[in-house]
């Protein structure tokens, strides 16, 4: 995600950390397990960051989205079939559901109980289900969906918008469309088809499929199979100018409103898209997806710009008076690689997606004639507030300057240290042993070393979370 220089709104913070299975029980006044060990799953994946969000106790391997959604009425009408295993013996298991009514829910083909509990659809299946069990979820909801009620981050959610809707957000906005497990701890592939009046664009993430046409609605189609975080799915209805065509090999959907300048600052970046990505897999490793693309809204209640899987969305404001901007183009293609394809398992490891985002800039900057890496990197040092970590930033400090800023301070130190040859073995070792995964800090520090044989721990502490100025490499 790249902000357009808003002050973030502070935040109070849900003083929850490091969930233990017994508290989130005795938090959600779950019951305890029955004699046969089956239990209800946790309602929360445990991450302080995103109290509520996320849950327990199953694994999402698919989900297949079947929406319908009418701008005129602002009702979205939706079937989720949500195919997932358990890992423990599930009494009942819940899923994020933000607002919309949910009609019949079944698990494996019997109709399940179900009841809202705020954010929560919360399903007791009539056969409780075995640890490692497959089982596949239908749910059948609809309603007028809402916006994320969090000021932090610009408007997220579902946006109804003049022409048609926008949904996206990070870190999560995926649940006010459709139900699902959202945290990006739990990555799965999606099929989604959405149906809108006809003469409207609906876009989404991945290789376009077939579009069909009935009684004045057309049925976009669209697939991702590669294993995505749910908040980098999004859904784009409206009046889009759509360009479709094919980069090495897959194809490449790119979309502008049609509000915005055909030639204009917008269109002419977006244009850009395939020879940036080309850069950034010299540098990174072959591009992780089997499709690209990029949209730009014209809402300008979307104050960010944000990685959505295979085809980011780009608010307005970063391309206003015409002006051309590829930074923030190879900003959100840099995250294909750092945060779509390797994806944070805790939200406070978010400068491994930022930090390498951001130091992707500096790459394309000097790649595109501007200002070499070198002396960003040292523009940036000597502002930098110190006292403020990269590691654990807080969750009002997600998408602050010491995570994105600091964060690639650290990313060019430890180039610096270990050499441009050994550093990029390091980056495409990183995207292809995680690639598809979740991954931590330790992780990372961990990986770097064996790659280099170097003890690293020391100076990416230094750089990442120590309180003074380290010592320039
Ligand atoms: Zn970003």
């Amino acid at each position: 995600m790249v902000l357009t220089g808003r002050t973030p709104r502070r935040r109070r913070l849900a003083t929850v950390t490091a969930l233990t299975c017994a508290v989130v029980l005795g938090v959600m006044g779950c019951t305890a397990a029955d004699s046969d060990g089956f239990r209800p799953g946790a309602a929360d994946a445990g991450d302080s960051y995103v109290p509520g969000r996320g849950n327990g106790g199953y694994d999402v391997a698919h989900y297949n989205l079947d929406v319908r959604y009418d701008p005129t009425t602002d009702r979205l009408t939706g079937r989720a079939t949500i195919a997932a295993t358990t890992t423990q013996a599930l009494s009942r298991f819940n899923l994020d559901l933000a607002g919309l009514d949910v009609g019949a829910v079944t698990v494996d083909k019997t109709r399940a109980e179900h009841r809202r509990d705020d954010g929560e659809l919360v399903v007791t299946p009539h056969d409780r289900l075995p640890r490692g069990r497959p089982f596949t979820v239908v749910v059948d909801y609809g309603g007028v969906p809402t916006a994320v009620a969090d000021g932090a981050l610009g408007s997220g959610g579902f946006l109804h918008t003049d022409d048609g809707a926008i949904a996206l957000g990070q870190p999560d906005s995926a649940a006010t469309w459709f139900p699902v497990n959202d945290h990006p701890s739990d990555k799965a592939s999606y099929d989604i088809a959405v149906t809108v009046p006809d003469g409207l664009s609906a876009l989404s993430n991945g290789v376009p499929g077939p579009k069909t046409s009935a009684d004045g609605w057309t049925t976009w189609r669209w697939s991702e199979r590669t294993p995505m975080a749910s908040y980098l799915s999004t859904l784009v209805v409206g009046n889009y100018r759509v360009v479709s065509g094919s980069h090495a090999g897959r194809p490449i959907v790119t979309a502008v409103s049609a509000s915005l300048p055909a030639t204009g600052g917008a269109a002419t970046s977006l244009a850009r898209t395939g020879e940036i990505v080309d850069f950034l897999a010299s540098r990174f490793g072959p591009y992780p997806f089997d499709s690209y693309g990029g949209i730009v809204v014209a809402d300008d209640r979307i104050g960010y710009a944000l990685e959505t899987q295979s085809r980011p969305v780009y608010g307005p404001a970063f391309f206003t008076d015409d002006r051309p901007n590829p930074g923030v183009v190879a900003h959100e293609l840099a995250h294909q690689w750092f945060g779509d394809s390797v994806s944070l398992s805790r939200w406070g490891d978010i400068w491994l997606n930022e930090g390498f985002a951001s130091y992707a800039e500096w790459l394309w900057e000097e790649h595109d004639g501007g200002r070499t890496a070198q002396r960003n990197f040292e523009l940036q040092y000597a502002v930098t507030d110190w006292s403020q970590p990269s590691v654990e930033p807080g969750r009002e400090r997600m998408f602050g300057t010491a995570v994105y800023k600091r964060g690639a301070l650290a990313v060019h130190a430890l180039r610096r240290t270990v050499g441009d040859d050994t550093f990029f073995r390091i980056l495409r070792t990183w995207t292809t042993e995680r690639a598809g995964g979740n991954a931590t800090t330790a992780d990372f520090v961990a990986l770097a070393e064996r790659v280099s044989n170097r003890q690293l721990r020391p100076l990416l502490d230094a750089w990442l979370v120590g309180g003074a100025a380290p010592t320039l490499p």
